[in-house]
């Protein structure tokens, strides 16, 4: 058997370091075994992904090292490797289930939906479809399908037993069938479910293991039941423990930065991240902490991932990367490393239309710019404090910014004023007393160019990571705190605070 691997982000945001985690893994057990490992970009959510995301997950992914066989930029023999331009094999693979009876049409409205998922709420019962359109006759069926009615496409599920499956780390692994949805698997615009569509091409695509995060656990009697439905031999599962913060909670945006961009924008070099995501749940034969590719493909086995939730510590990859630079680069090298990082002359025209204006000699570029090419700022509770607000408004700001700032799809500068001017309106904060802290969290003066141009220059997660540090130069916000300001920033009239999407 010819060992194939893949990895297959949903392009709806920022590259995240856990798709790396996952691809790096992939890669290595494929390459160990001689075997191919492929990118397939997953994007059957078509109000959340974008081109521009897919765009930056390969620039990420490639900068890392990372180097897939097949994929949508460079083809191969089982393209498209793009889902949506795969929508008509997953319709037909859908007749073929209601053909065969493993399938069914429902028509039931989202208010009967919403209704039964209330229903179900309040009675405490596990929330699921009911089974309504089953009892539909092929007469009726056919009549409301020859009127027009809007439906999707469910998978049938048993009521009863155990969906029972190995997982190449776990064991095995039961699940109660019960507990499993009737899933949607074509939507009612003719579109594919995540779960159809990702069963449909592993097969087609000949994926021998499916290496994956473990919050996908859930999903394998589903996509076990469809391979059996279709007849088909299911690859085997292995679900990678999910990164997690020092604090042991999942690994969320809301903590730490979890996007490759920042990671890069640091100054972290790509070497340094990879041997740290190789650590994740895995070590060398003989503990040795520091790697390359090469050699982690050359002892890799997977039976050696522990489970115990890796903890991604930024302080742990900050010592690995200085001993990458100090053991690894020449001085020449170390020159190049940062011409290609930052100083060079793409970073200088970003910069320099803001600049100018500040300028009178040519060294004064190097104070008015070196916020931009710093980590954390060197800021003081104090600086914080006395530009001008009272505490309370304070942290309100700096902790509604942050949230409103997490919303955001696009970090555009015009996007970020908006959402900074409506914030500041719905507190009763004059637009200049509102920024100030905000030129301090973001560039450590408010003598700087626009903090607006300043976040869009620094990118999302190096703007969060400011904001969150300057959070805590001020005694940081516990539970109780947090509380309070979640419910009074979800009074303000506008979207509430929202959890990560899940890894990978
Ligand atoms: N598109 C899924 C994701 O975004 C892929 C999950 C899987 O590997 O099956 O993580």
């Amino acid at each position: 058997m010819t060992v194939r691997t893949r990895i297959a982000p949903s392009p709806t945001g920022d590259p995240h370091v856990g798709t790396a985690y996952v691809a790096l893994f992939n890669m290595v057990f494929a390459k160990q075994h001689g075997g191919q490992f492929l990118l397939r970009i997953e994007d059957t959510d078509q109000q959340r992904s974008t081109a521009e995301s897919e765009q930056q997950i390969l620039t990420a992914l490639k900068w890392l090292g990372l180097q897939w066989d097949e994929g949508p930029d460079i083809g191969g023999d089982s393209g498209p490797y793009r889902q949506s331009e795969r929508s008509e094999l997953y319709r037909q693979r859908a007749s073929e289930l209601v053909e065969h009876g493993h399938a069914f049409h429902c028509f039931c409205s989202s208010e009967r939906l919403d209704a039964l998922r209330a229903e179900q709420m309040a009675e405490k019962r596990s929330s699921g479809y009911d089974g309504h359109c089953l009892q539909l006759s092929s007469a009726e069926v056919t009549a409301k399908l020859a009127a027009g009615d809007s439906h999707v496409v469910r998978m049938k599920v048993p009521s009863e037993g155990e969906c029972r499956f190995e997982d190449m780390l776990r064991g095995e692994i039961v699940i109660d069938w019960a507990q499993v949805d009737m899933q949607v698997l074509l939507k009612a615009d003719g579109l594919p479910t995540y779960h159809l569509a990702n069963v449909v091409d592993d097969h087609e695509m000949a994926i021998s293991h499916v290496i994956r995060g473990e919050e996908w656990i859930n999903s394998a009697p589903k996509h076990i039941l469809l391979y059996q439905y279709f007849g088909w031999q299911p690859p085997q599962f292995c679900h990678l423990p999910l990164l997690r913060n020092p604090d042991k909670s999942k690994l969320s945006k809301r903590k730490n930065p979890t996007s490759i961009l920042y990671y890069q924008r640091m100054g972290f070099l790509p070497e340094a991240l990879l041997n740290y995501l190789g650590r994740m749940g895995w070590s060398m034969p003989d503990e040795s902490e520091k790697f390359t590719l090469a050699e982690m493909i050359a002892a890799f086995d997977i039976n050696r991932i522990s489970l115990g939730g890796p903890i991604f510590d930024v302080d742990k990859l900050s010592w690995l990367n200085g001993l990458w630079i100090r053991e690894e680069l020449s001085d020449e090298q170390l020159a190049d490393q940062l011409i290609h990082w930052a100083l060079n002359r793409d970073n200088l025209m970003a910069f320099i239309p803001h600049a100018r204006a500040r300028m009178e000699r040519l060294s004064d570029i190097a104070p008015l710019g070196a916020y931009l090419l710093s980590g954390k700022l060197p800021i003081t509770a104090e600086q914080l404090i006395h530009s001008g607000l009272d505490e309370e408004s304070l942290i309100e700001v700096l902790q509604f910014s942050l949230w409103r700032l997490e919303q955001l799809q696009e970090w555009q500068r015009d996007t970020i004023f908006d959402t900074l001017k409506t914030l500041a309106n719905h507190l009763e904060i004059k637009l200049k007393a509102f920024l100030a802290p905000l030129f301090i969290a973001i560039a450590g003066t408010t003598a700087s160019i626009s903090v607006m141009d300043s976040m869009q220059l620094l990118g999302p997660d190096m703007t969060r990571a400011r904001l969150r540090h300057a959070i805590d130069l001020l005694g940081g916000l516990g539970n109780k705190k947090l509380k309070k300001l979640q419910k009074r920033f979800d009074g303000l009239g506008s979207e509430k605070v929202q959890e990560d999407s899940p890894q990978a």
